[in-house]
């Protein structure tokens, strides 16, 4: 179970410049078998609602990430990964 990381932009409501951040994804792949009653269904989506820090202010905010769980998939959590650890 890998973390995965995606790119993620964020018009912030501190100082309204767009950020761009990175958060680690960790997702499980399920078995086929066991989701192919799902097949006719939706792309679903899961909400985490997370901080970030704003550069300009070096303040904090709260903002609710939407990611889509793709077919066979699932999205356990959620990190922000911290600017400086690059
Ligand atoms: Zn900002």
């Amino acid at each position: 179970m890998d973390d995965e990381t995606e790119e993620l932009q964020i018009v912030c409501p501190l100082c309204s410049e767009e950020h761009s951040y990175r958060l680690a994804v960790d997702r499980s792949y399920v078995l086929y078998h066991m989701t192919s009653a799902m097949m006719d269904s939706k792309p679903t989506y899961k909400r985490f609602k997370r901080i970030f820090t704003c550069p300009a202010k070096n303040e904090h905010f709260q903002a609710v990430v939407r990611l889509e769980e793709s077919f066979g998939t699932i999205i356990n959590d959620v990190k922000v990964v911290p600017d400086d650890i690059a």
